[in-house]
């Protein structure tokens, strides 16, 4: 595979991508990311992606350097050259490559950030078998950062708690604080019980998920109940159903936590439901 890859400003093919080894987001993890998806060749829910980009550059006083419409382009220009019908747009900004290692951060006027975007086809991504018998998660200790609402490339955690998860022979982990979820290790984690969809609170703990604000508000318009509070392991083994939301899962729903079936080890009918409305209504005002 060549695929063509967005790298500060230039196409080229990947082959022929470079990024310093000064850059700031290798050596530092400091930098932030976007995934958007992409069905039918269109981005799904780009809008909210590209307004937490911007909260997550100014909550680090980094600058974008590119506008919001140009990065709307540099999207579809990838999606058309890759010729993309399902997967997802990747989208990394650092801070840029410094002269020397150095903590403190370089003058953004000196050095310019580095901003890279590429595309990972997946074709019927929608149409995820996973969805149809569900995911099964384990728990472990959320030893992450304090400012999780910030999308850093930081990712080291995330990818170990995946590990730990397949090593047990289950699909992902969720991350335990203080005795509650936070979310899982890459999506927002919901329950629910009595047909109330409960759902961890926003607030720096948590990413706050570009699906997870789609999926209440076509919820809350389907009447569905929504509580948004921290909940327990034990809580959750104890509910109807359970499921995770994220830009590349969408919906999809969770079998067993920790060893413990829910509902008969099925997907639920409220995530199936939910799964249903969000991919009918991101379709239809996708760009
Ligand atoms: N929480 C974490 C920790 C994540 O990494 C992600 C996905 N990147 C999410 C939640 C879901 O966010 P979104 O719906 O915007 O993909």
């Amino acid at each position: 595979m060549n695929r063509t890859v967005y790298v500060n400003g230039e196409y080229l093919p990947e082959d022929q991508a470079r990024v310093s080894v000064f850059d700031r987001g290798f050596l530092f993890a400091d930098g932030v990311y976007e995934v958007t998806s992409v069905l039918g060749g269109k981005l799904i829910d780009f809008e909210g992606h590209s307004a937490r980009l911007t909260r997550s550059l100014g909550e680090l006083d980094m600058v974008s350097p590119v506008s919001h419409e140009d990065l709307l382009q540099i999207h579809r220009e990838l999606v058309t050259r890759n010729e993309i019908t399902d997967g997802l747009v990747y989208l990394q900004i650092t801070r840029g490559a410094a002269a020397d290692r150095d903590f403190v951060f370089p003058d953004p006027d000196q050095v310019p950030s580095t901003l890279v975007l590429f595309t990972q086809s997946k074709p019927g991504l929608a149409d995820s078998p996973q969805a149809r018998v569900g995911i099964k998660v384990i728990s472990i200790p959320d030893v992450r950062w304090g400012r999780r609402d910030i999308k850093t490339v930081q990712l080291l955690y995330p990818s170990m708690g995946k590990m730990a998860a397949k090593k047990e022979g289950c699909d992902d982990a969720w991350l335990v604080e203080d005795g509650e979820v936070t979310e899982g290790t890459s999506n927002n984690a919901y329950i629910v019980k009595g047909g109330k969809i409960v759902t961890r609170h926003l607030s720096n703990d948590i990413l706050h998920g570009i699906t997870r604000a789609a999926v209440l508000r076509f919820a809350r318009e389907a009447q569905m109940e929504v509580e948004e509070r921290a909940f327990t392991i034990a809580e959750a083994q104890g509910a109807d159903e359970a499921f995770v939301t994220s830009a590349s899962t969408f919906v999809m729903p969770v079998v067993e936590i920790d060893g413990v079936k829910l509902g008969g080890g099925t997907p639920g009918p409220v995530a199936l439901r939910l799964r249903e409305i969000y991919l009918e209504e991101s379709r239809k005002s996708a760009v």
